[in-house]
């Protein structure tokens, strides 16, 4: 039995995350979203895909990237 890191529930199936070094233990998918995914600079919405990244700032789309003058991104297909 672990607890979820995000929403205390106790889950006997839970999911351990080890994200680049940040680790987690969820009771979901979604929990463990919400707590490693990291958001779009631009619109904010959590990056689930592969996003894009330039100099350890993260976008959704070549499209947040460029409205945040961020030129030459181009989303990987
Ligand atoms: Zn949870
Ligand atoms: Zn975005």
């Amino acid at each position: 039995m672990a607890k979820c890191d995000v929403c205390g529930n106790d889950y006997d199936k839970p999911i351990k995350v080890d994200a680049g070094g940040r680790t987690g233990t969820f009771d979901c998918f979604e929990c463990a979203i919400h707590a490693l995914a990291p958001a779009c600079t631009h619109c904010g919405c959590k990056v689930i895909g592969h996003g894009l990244e330039r100099d350890g700032v993260v976008f959704c789309c070549a499209s947040c990237a460029e409205q945040s003058g961020v030129v030459g991104l181009v989303d990987r297909a």
